[in-house]
């Protein structure tokens, strides 16, 4: 396997115990930017190799390279975004799910024989296979073809079916504690570890993404933006944002979520949790808004985050979010 995180030997035991009496279906779950795509891959890439040691995969042989080319002809990855292609849309949103359409294939898939010892159907993002595509999956969980291994990958695991969750071998991939994933952080080199592993939620690799000077300096204008909340500046706003990746658009939605957490804080325990560094601003806003609105306004950013879906137009989705927002200040004038 490859050079695994400090924090992954415990699921890294589990799965080289594995190797004598394998599961058909493994579900590994945990927290979101802790290293759970780069371990399933080497968990598989050591399976298929040719000459593995106890512990890793040589590298070498032809397994090793196709895998590493994500080219492997037996293996088969389901992922959101080559799900999203022919994906059911709802008007107004593409939703990020996985179809039924990508498992039949899936299952179509492991029951061709293997070029070595199996064929694997890994699964990304598991937690939003629609409920088509879990019932279709499920079949092949109660009856797998032989030499086969079903390989689900996902940190909302509760948002599984729970016959699925119970044909599956859960293996959970934690992440570290503070003080750990800080010195991994400043091992890599990272700046600002504290400030960067408070914006990834306390996952080390999310972390190190936000070391990232454009990152940063993106979000302090959106922070600033949000302390004025001045609806004249909104449309401005909403255009850059239009012209970004959809990780910027998530981003940008989790500033928004923490913005509000501490506006809500402020209002109910007299507390700031996020931004320290804003208080000046929060305190003049946060007097300004009606408790009841805050809390409608936050539970609707939850519901937008927890989709994650792109909206179709990125533009009047911000517009209208934004708009909203920099009413809840005005409405007490
Ligand atoms: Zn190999």
């Amino acid at each position: 396997m490859h050079q695994p995180y400090p924090w992954q030997s415990e699921p890294v035991r589990q799965l080289r115990a594995m190797r004598t009496r394998l599961p058909h279906a493994v579900l590994l779950q945990g927290p979101a930017g802790g290293g759970k795509r780069a371990l399933a891959g080497a968990f598989l890439q050591w399976l298929l190799c040719a000459h593995p040691t106890a512990e890793q995969a040589c590298g070498q042989c032809d397994s090793c390279r196709w895998l590493l080319a994500a080219q492997h002809p037996d293996v088969l990855e389901v992922d959101v975004a080559a799900a999203e292609e022919g994906g059911e849309a709802t008007p107004g949103r593409k939703l990020a799910q996985i179809g039924v359409d990508s498992i039949r294939q899936a299952v179509d898939f492991l029951r061709i024989g293997a070029h070595g010892p199996m064929r694997v159907v890994w699964i990304h993002q598991a937690h939003v296979m629609n409920v088509a595509a879990s019932n279709a999956l499920l079949k092949t969980l109660e009856e797998p073809p032989d030499r086969t291994l079903l390989l689900l990958v996902t940190d909302q695991p509760a948002r599984l079916l729970p016959t699925v969750l119970s044909r599956c071998h859960a293996v959970r991939h934690p992440l570290p504690d503070r003080a750990g994933a800080l010195e991994w952080l400043a091992g890599q080199g990272v700046a600002q570890p504290g400030l960067c592993l408070d914006l990834a939620g306390g996952a080390p690799l999310a972390a190190l993404a936000w070391n990232d000077v454009e990152r940063m300096a993106r979000r302090a204008g959106w922070l600033e933006m949000l302390a004025r909340a001045d609806s004249a500046r909104v449309w401005n706003e909403a255009e850059q944002l239009a012209r970004m990746e959809h990780e910027a658009y998530l981003d940008w939605i989790d500033v928004l979520q923490r913005w509000m957490y501490d506006l809500l804080s402020l209002r109910m325990v007299g507390r700031i949790g996020y931004h320290g560094d804003c208080a000046a601003d929060l305190q003049s806003l946060a007097p300004r808004a009606d408790v009841h609105g805050l809390v409608r306004f936050a539970q609707r950013l939850t519901e937008v985050r927890r989709t994650s879906a792109h909206p179709l137009n990125v533009q009047l989705a911000v517009e209208d979010i934004l708009l909203d927002y920099c009413a809840l200040f005005e409405a007490q004038g």
